[in-house]
């Protein structure tokens, strides 16, 4: 079956796989869907023997239908290799009552690596199909892990350039230094004084923006997008859920076509969107759940089907949720509206106009498959330290608030489906509120006398992305105005 893909504020038109990837956003504002979302088609219990490659080739060849095999597995190869400090790229590690699925094995040590080492391939290989002649330019608004996972993705990638916006004061101090550090003569991050929402507004205007596209086209240039809006980056993320599913029945906590719930740490709904593509192909999943921390915009939707961000934006220890405007919620939207782009159109129209929406009660009952929680930053601080204490475990605080929500919905439900939490990065990453969640004493330290002290109790080496930040050179020291992102990226494209 040929997948082909539709803007969801569109006029159902469709492009192939390709130049959806190429596109990152639609013309119209709308984000790509596929036409239909494909079978599995295998059995259950081959997924058990199946390697994280061979996953990946089976979810990605039915999704991207215009890349032949040579294509996918060259892509596929090149980004799930030795990057990855594990052979089994996403390894499900058991600690206490909790199954992990650590996606924090690759180059950036965040789940953003699973799709940005990928994009890079996916992304010149379209440009090839397509006798793409311009050079791509990534424009990319972060909150703290998709920018470091890009650059590292796109650094020194011929034929493209790289662009990134993240919030001054927003991010991790690990995080900042990964971004500003990076190499490349092509790579280019800036610090915005605002907070994620506005950089991210900041990046969507530019897309949309004529005027601007005209200019890029006389200069032999064009946009695409790293963010995940790009199907790109949805699509490799569908398969770390299949893969979870097999590895559950290889490790004997499933049998063939019994359901597994997943619990997502959520920001952009990217990862979670993913997760419910995968039960859509097949994926015996029972709920997906949506973990939110103080910004906890989605719980609200789920419970109310009042989508409302007129609320104060909370800087919390897990920055790379602190959203409140997640994007990747219109894809959802679209779905359950029937694949109405008028629907959809007015929804994300009073979004922008009036700051929210409300979907209808027919639409509402057709999010039976998610369940929505969050945990404050005091309920993710005694989870981490409770979960070290009790099964020598650390989890970074994304993941710890996904961890806090599932006891949660444990104990509301009394749902005992086995249930698999989505690990969105190392410790390591945030050394500092992970440390300090466990004992106070360790506020007056400095961040890289955490890190030392955090491979001194949990005996995980200090992963390479850590190490090689310690004395790296900063390389990238603008910052701007919100109003100012469009002269910066004329700037450094000398346009
Ligand atoms: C990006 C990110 C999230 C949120 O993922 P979404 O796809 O935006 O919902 C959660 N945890 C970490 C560590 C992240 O980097």
């Amino acid at each position: 079956m040929e997948i082909r893909y539709k803007s969801t504020r569109g006029n159902r038109e469709t492009i192939s796989a390709s130049e959806a990837i190429l596109k990152g956003l639609a013309d119209d504002g709308g984000l790509y869907v596929p036409t239909a979302v494909p079978e599995l088609g295998i059995e259950l219990s081959e997924l058990a023997k199946m390697n994280y490659r061979e996953v990946a080739y089976l979810v990605m060849s039915k999704f991207f239908s215009d890349f032949t095999e040579e294509e996918l597995k060259h892509c596929i190869d090149s980004a799930y290799d030795s990057k990855f400090d594990t052979d089994e790229i996403a390894p499900l590690v058991t600690a206490g009552k909790y199954e992990f699925l650590e996606l924090f094995h690759g180059a950036t040590i965040a789940f953003k690596d699973m799709a940005l080492s990928i994009l890079p391939h996916l992304l010149t290989t379209s440009a090839r199909k397509n006798k793409i002649e311009n050079e791509i330019v990534i424009l990319t608004a972060t909150s703290g892990d998709t920018g470091k996972a890009a650059l590292a993705g796109f650094a020194d990638v011929p034929g493209t350039k790289i662009i990134v916006f993240y919030p001054k004061g927003g991010v991790s101090r690990v995080q900042e230094l990964q971004m500003v550090t990076q190499k490349g003569e092509n790579t280019f991050v800036v610090g915005v004084r605002g907070n994620f929402d506005d950089a991210q507004t900041g990046v969507k205007k530019m897309f949309n923006d004529t005027k601007l596209k005209a200019l890029l086209e006389e200069n032999h240039y064009q946009f695409s997008s790293a963010n995940s809006i790009n199907i790109g980056r949805l699509v490799p993320q569908v398969a770390y859920y299949v893969w979870a599913y097999g590895q559950m029945i290889k490790k004997g906590k499933i049998a063939p076509g019994e359901k597994v719930n997943f619990d997502v740490p959520t920001g952009n709904f990217g990862n979670i969107l993913a997760g419910y593509f995968a039960k859509k192909m097949g994926i015996p999943a029972g709920k997906l759940i949506c973990a939110s921390n103080d910004n906890k915009v989605l719980y609200d939707f789920f419970k109310t089907g009042v989508y409302d961000r007129k609320r104060e934006f909370i800087l919390t220890s897990s920055p790379s949720m602190d959203i409140l405007i997640s994007s990747n919620l219109e894809r959802l939207i679209y779905l359950i509206a029937g694949e109405s782009e008028e629907q959809n159109r007015a929804y994300m129209k009073a979004l922008t106009e009036e700051g929210k929406y409300e979907i209808s009660a027919d639409q509402k009952e057709k999010l039976d498959d998610f369940y929505g929680g969050f945990a404050t930053e005091e309920e993710n601080a005694l989870g981490i330290r409770t979960h070290f204490e009790e099964d020598h475990y650390i989890t970074d605080t994304h993941t710890g608030v996904a961890a806090c929500v599932y006891d949660k919905y444990a104990a509301e439900t009394g749902d005992m489906t086995p249930t698999v939490i989505v690990s969105t990065a190392s410790p390591y990453k945030f050394a500092r509120s992970v440390m300090t969640a466990i004992d106070a004493k360790y506020e007056s330290e400095d961040d890289f006398a955490l890190i030392k002290e955090l491979n001194r109790i949990s005996g995980i080496a200090i992963p390479n992305a850590i190490a090689e930040i310690l004395d790296a050179e900063i390389r990238h020291d603008t910052v701007c105005e919100i109003d100012g992102m469009e002269a910066e990226v004329k700037r450094f494209l000398g346009i």
